[in-house]
């Protein structure tokens, strides 16, 4: 089992941002930005493309609500996406606050936030999300 799959089933805590019947969304622990959030499918599958098309489509517009709603919370040009995968075999999109490309380069140092700030940012995207 995936730690991905050990969060959805709430085993591992994770500051959750939005869930619905087949994908989920939590912020990543490890930040490149503020709001910096991981988008994945319920169904535990390693690589994103061997998802089924419609599995990887529906990922995709569940990830355009997030988006939508991390922009509204966080101050930023655009929400970039990123695909790596090479850490935590379960499909995930990474949702990162960008302004510039150098804003979601993953070799440069993780941000730090405290749990009540990550708790904030999460509320926060989720009552963005409820106001869709
Ligand atoms: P990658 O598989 O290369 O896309 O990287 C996996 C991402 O998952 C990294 O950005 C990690 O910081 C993030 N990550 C790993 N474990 C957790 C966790 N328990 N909660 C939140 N994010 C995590």
């Amino acid at each position: 089992m995936s730690i991905f799959t050990k969060i959805i089933k709430g085993e591992i805590p994770c500051y959750k941002v939005a869930e619905d019947k087949d994908y989920f969304a939590f912020l990543d622990i490890n930040p490149l930005a503020k709001g910096h959030t991981l988008v994945i499918p319920k169904r535990e599958t390693d690589y994103i493309f061997d998802l089924h098309d419609n599995e990887l489509a529906g990922l995709m517009i569940f990830a355009k609500k997030i988006a939508k709603a991390i922009e509204k919370v966080v101050t930023c040009k655009r929400i970039g996406i990123a695909v790596i995968g090479l850490e935590v075999p379960h499909a995930h999109i990474h949702l990162i606050p960008i302004d510039k490309v150098q804003d979601i380069d993953f070799s440069r140092p993780k941000l730090r936030f405290t749990e009540s700030e990550f708790r904030e940012t999460a509320e926060a995207i989720m009552k963005e999300l409820g106001n869709q």
